[in-house]
């Protein structure tokens, strides 16, 4: 093997990237890794570089590569470098990059430091079989690693397969991750590995390593499930007179049953999440803290605190878990954080998508099932009311239909309130309909005082015998916004068209 260059990244701008195979959509776990690739560069006043990993030439689409690119942009989380900006080092997508693993996969096998392998599936099979049954651990038994380069090229050439093995030496390599500390690993206990099916046909670990020090990488930080990788990758940098990057290896994600959460597993894609309504500071925060904290009791970072405060000596090594209760109570959080205007904008495509509301213009609105304007201020009011409760921004939409219907559909039963009978409830929703239909203003704090003095002087010993039914006569709901908040949206003649629904429903 060379011996290696000195190591240059200490004195070097810190570069970090997010390596994704595009063979899936955008996870909670590869969220994580990224942010914290991102937030490391910043911190460190660096550069973020994408780099699509997409050699597996079956299970890699296109979509996919887009559908990270997308939940990239809509997190913050955006690359300095990538398939789709300038940068120096390009191209970013591996499969533009098959030149340049020839190039290295030649020099390894010229150096002796990878060889041709033409055994086959079956003998490699039967092998391992023989050594699990004489107790050892089934590696590669280097029966081609004799095979010199010229005769391999000569039977290549005369149509045998052969796939390339990396020469693993029987040494400890060891690293000091900056997560786990220092980590040592038997890599004899590896055997040969297979690092490319042809010289143009990379695979991971080999890719990886060329990649990364031609795209002048710094700091590798991925997922501990990459831990073994690192040794093999060293040695492939190794034997090519690489330097090392620095590894930070990021503890596993758990679901709630402690098990590893993972794309089949409790994983929803980064989209399931913003059709949900979860709002992406909300998600980055959260994301944040599986395998970080601030060593503090605060837990609402933005993104800027969450670069200024990142570090690897607050990251931890055991897992983390994935606790949905959590993030809800985040993405309440930065609902309630959300200037009003801001969230009635966020919501409107909610509407929308509910066929609730047709855009006439910013501004305007049509409530498809009645054919009424509504104007972006009275949305704005609407959204009011339940900004404090919302956990979603899908949730709106159950919250309020109410306003986006004509008459609501309920049970009878729902307008009794405690002892009530229904000829009580009746005698009530009258009562309601001539005071609404005498009242001087439909202003919420007037109908209130209103409504709480005729009340009074009815000496009842619950106003909820009179306020219940009113309230589920407007909305048909078993919980909502107060009366007179409601009733002031839906304004007069649509408050006494549903008092007056309610009664018909009591007949
Ligand atoms: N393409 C690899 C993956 O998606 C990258 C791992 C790494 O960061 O080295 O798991």
């Amino acid at each position: 093997m060379k011996t290696m260059n000195p190591d240059p990244q200490k004195v070097k701008r810190v570069r970090t990237r997010f390596a994704p195979s595009p063979t899936g959509f955008l996870h909670i776990g590869s969220v994580r890794t990224c942010l914290f690739n991102f937030l490391y560069a910043k911190k460190m006043g660096g550069d973020f570089i994408l780099r699509i990993e997409d050699t597996d030439r079956e299970r890699s689409k296109p979509e996919f590569e887009e559908d990270i690119k997308k939940g990239l942009r809509w997190l913050g989380i955006l690359y300095d470098e990538g398939p789709d900006t300038d940068g120096k080092f390009g191209p970013y997508r591996q499969m533009d990059r098959l030149d340049i693993y020839e190039k290295y996969a030649n020099q390894l096998l010229e150096q002796g430091d990878a060889y041709y392998c033409f055994c086959t599936e079956e003998d490699l099979e039967a092998k391992k079989q023989e050594m699990v049954a004489r107790g050892h651990a089934p590696i590669y038994d280097g029966t081609c690693s004799g095979i010199s380069l010229e005769d391999a090229k000569k039977r290549i050439a005369n149509g045998e397969k052969a796939v390339i093995r990396f020469k693993t030496q029987n040494k400890v390599i060891g690293f000091t991750d900056l997560i786990w500390g220092k980590v040592d690993f038997d890599v004899s206990l590896f055997g040969d590995f297979v690092i490319a099916k042809d010289t143009r046909s990379p695979l991971y670990n080999f890719a990886a390593a060329v990649d990364d020090y031609l795209m002048q990488i710094t700091h590798i930080i991925r997922g501990e499930e990459h831990l073994s990788n690192t040794p093999r990758q060293m040695m492939i940098q190794s034997a090519l007179g690489f330097f090392h990057p620095e590894y930070a290896h990021l503890p596993l994600i758990l679901g709630p049953d402690k098990t590893k959460l993972s794309k089949r597993h409790n994983a929803e894609p980064v989209e399931y999440y913003k059709q949900k309504g979860y709002l992406p500071q909300a998600l980055s925060n959260f994301i944040a803290f599986l395998g970080w904290n601030p060593g503090t009791e605060r837990e609402i970072f933005s993104m800027p605190d969450l670069i200024n405060e990142f570090s690897f000596e607050r990251c931890r090594k055991s897992g983390s878990i994935f606790n949905i209760a959590k993030l809800d109570w985040y993405n309440g959080m930065y609902i309630r954080q959300t200037p009003l205007d801001k969230l009635t904008e966020l919501l409107i495509p909610y509407y929308q998508e509910n066929n609730l509301l047709k855009k006439i213009s910013d501004r305007e609105f049509e409530i498809i099932a009645t054919g009424k304007l509504i104007d972006f201020a009275t949305l704005s009011l609407i959204v009011s009311l339940y900004q404090e409760r919302l956990v979603k921004l899908e949730d709106i939409i159950d919250a309020t239909d109410l306003f986006f219907t004509d008459l609501p559909v309920y049970e009878k039963e729902l307008l009794l309130f405690k002892d009530m009978t229904y000829q009580q409830v009746s005698a009530s929703i009258d009562k309601c309909i001539e005071l609404l239909s005498n009242a001087e203003s439909f202003q919420k704090d007037y109908l209130q005082t209103y409504f709480l003095t005729a009340i009074e002087s009815m000496n009842l010993t619950n106003r909820g015998y009179m306020l219940w039914p009113l309230r589920v006569a407007l909305t048909g709901k078993k919980a909502s916004a107060g009366p007179f908040e409601i009733a002031e949206i839906l304004g007069k003649d649509l408050s006494l068209k549903r008092l007056n629904f309610a009664k018909k429903i009591l007949e």
